[in-house]
C-alpha cells in the first residue's frame, strides 16, 4: 500500500487514506507555515508524505469523516470527490472543497445527498457548511445560502428572521457580520 498522506488508517476506519492526499492541500498547518489550499511542501505525488514518521501532530490526528464513515462510498472518497467532509464545531458538517473545482460539492453526484443531510440537520439546529477558501455557503432546505467571508466555521449559527414580511432565516457568521437568508 502507498505511504498515507495523513494517517495509517487502521483496522478500526472504515476506509483508507491510500492514494488520497487532499488533506495536505486544502487545510492550513501552522507548524510548517502551509496556508491553506495549497499543497504541503512535504507532499509528494504517488509517494506521500515525504516526513511520514515525524509529521506533526495535527497530521496524525487528522481523520476525515470518509475515513471514519462507512456508509460513504468510494464516490465520496476525498480524491475523487474533490472535497473533504468533516464534523466541526456545533456539530455542524464541513465541506472543505478544493479550490481547483469549486463546485464539485454541487455534482449530481453529491448535491442531492447535501440537501438531505442539510434537511435532517436543520431540524437539529446545525448545519452542512460549503467552505472555499475564505468564502462559502451555508446549505439550507430552503436555499443555499452565500458566505462571502468564513473566517470561524464554529461562530456560524442560522437564526429565524422576518425578511420583507415573510418568515425566514439569517446567517450569522463571527459574530459580527449578518447575511440574508
Ligand atoms: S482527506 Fe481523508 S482520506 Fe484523504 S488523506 Fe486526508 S484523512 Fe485520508
Ligand atoms: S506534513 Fe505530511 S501529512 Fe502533513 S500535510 Fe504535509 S505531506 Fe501531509
Amino acid at each position: 500500500m502507498e505511504q498515507t498522506s495523513s494517517n495509517p488508517s487502521g483496522p478500526a476506519f472504515a476506509h483508507q487514506c491510500g492514494d488520497c492526499m487532499l488533506c495536505c492541500k486544502l487545510f492550513e498547518l501552522d507548524e510548517l507555515a502551509k496556508p491553506r489550499g495549497k499543497w504541503c511542501q512535504h507532499a509528494t505525488a504517488g509517494k506521500g508524505c515525504s516526513i511520514h514518521a515525524d509529521r506533526p501532530s495535527a497530521c496524525r490526528t487528522f481523520f476525515c469523516n470518509w475515513i471514519m464513515d462507512g456508509s460513504l462510498g468510494p464516490e465520496w472518497k476525498p480524491n475523487k470527490a474533490k472535497f473533504i467532509i468533516q464534523t466541526v464545531a456545533g456539530g455542524n458538517i464541513q465541506i472543505l472543497v478544493d479550490p481547483a473545482n469549486p463546485s464539485a460539492w454541487r455534482a449530481e453526484a453529491y448535491y442531492p445527498t447535501l440537501k438531505l443531510v442539510a434537511a435532517q440537520l436543520f431540524e437539529r439546529g446545525r448545519h452542512v457548511i460549503v467552505s472555499i477558501g475564505t468564502k462559502g455557503y451555508v446549505i439550507l432546505p430552503q436555499k443555499d445560502v452565500p458566505i462571502p467571508q468564513l473566517p470561524t466555521l464554529g461562530a456560524i449559527r442560522i437564526e429565524p428572521a422576518i425578511i420583507d414580511g415573510k418568515p425566514d432565516f439569517r446567517v450569522i457568521v463571527d459574530d459580527s457580520a449578518a447575511q440574508q437568508a
